[in-house]
């Protein structure tokens, strides 16, 4: 597989009332192995959905999902905002958190405008490893919150869950470091940042995971975050990944979600599809498409 590095291509931002969304994106590209990550699909039905959904979302022999790694600023109305960090750069126990990658994310968010000192809020989503790891950066020795004078959000049953038993390593070096430096806020699963952004809970991918909703002057978008890896699942709303710690809850959820946002003026970005849109009733199911 070729190298992996973040794209140079500099960020568009998308207007949402008096609100900018800027996806920052880590890297897009063949990620998750197709059939381990749905292992309840019949082989032959997957690559129907796959080869259905097209080549943007899948490697040409269908056998990775082609996926973003992103996160998002929200700026305007004085604020600047962040919804996930992505993979990360090097840490002690982890010089590559993903093999093959290198992410130059932070020179990203400079292409956007961003120092990492502008930014106030960070919202980790949930704490699986690629969400969290520009949460930290490696300096001299030290992990450090890469973000210094920001408030670092996160759903307290997402913290409970990932600090119940020995924290997985992702969690020891990009989520702890930020809780010893007093950057971190376990907030209720359904916290309002501001009169215009919101989280949404949606349990079930984690138990805390949740999506961030902005609405501004009768503008709208949802920044999905895992609710779906693949366009597959709009198709099959109860289908889960090997990844969700609790399927059927997300399933559930999914369906809750989908439902709600369908048919209505609302940008839909999840994390992991290259492009986003707008959430249309499709048969038994959903699809993105323009508004
Ligand atoms: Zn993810």
């Amino acid at each position: 597989m070729a190298a992996l590095t973040t794209p140079t291509t500099p960020p568009v931002p998308i207007q949402v009332g008096r609100r900018r969304i800027v996806p920052l994106v880590e890297m897009v590209g063949p990620a998750l192995p197709a059939r381990a990550t749905y292992p309840n699909l019949a082989p032959d039905l997957l690559d129907a959905l796959l080869s259905d959904a097209g080549e943007t979302y899948a490697d040409p022999s269908r056998t990775f999902l082609r996926m973003a790694s992103q996160g998002f600023a929200i700026l305007g109305a004085g604020r600047v905002i962040l919804v996930d960090t992505c993979l990360g750069g090097p840490k002690p126990k982890r010089p590559h958190p993903r093999p093959g990658l290198d992410s130059r994310w932070l020179s990203t968010l400079e292409g956007a405008g961003i120092r990492p000192t502008d930014v106030d809020t960070v919202i980790n989503t949930h704490l699986h490893h690629d969400h969290v790891g520009w949460n930290t950066t490696l300096t001299g020795a030290h992990l450090r919150p890469t973000f210094p004078t920001a408030q670092y959000l996160i759903a307290q049953p997402e913290l409970d869950h990932a600090t119940a038993t020995t924290p997985p390593v992702h969690v020891a070096d990009s989520v702890l470091p930020v809780q010893a430096a007093g950057r971190l806020l376990a907030c209720r699963p359904d916290h309002r940042v501001d009169e215009e952004v919101r989280l949404v809970p949606a349990p079930g991918h984690t138990p805390g995971h949740t999506l961030v909703e902005i609405t501004s002057q009768g503008r709208r978008a949802l920044l999905a975050g895992d609710l779906i890896h693949h366009p597959l699942q709009l198709h099959r709303p109860d289908i889960s990944t090997a990844l969700c710690v609790d399927p059927v809850q997300a399933a559930i959820t999914r369906r809750a979600v989908l439902d709600r946002y369908a048919d209505t003026d609302t940008l839909i970005l999840p994390t992991h599809l290259p492009v986003g849109g707008y959430l249309r009733r499709d048969g038994g199911g959903y699809r993105l498409g323009p508004p």
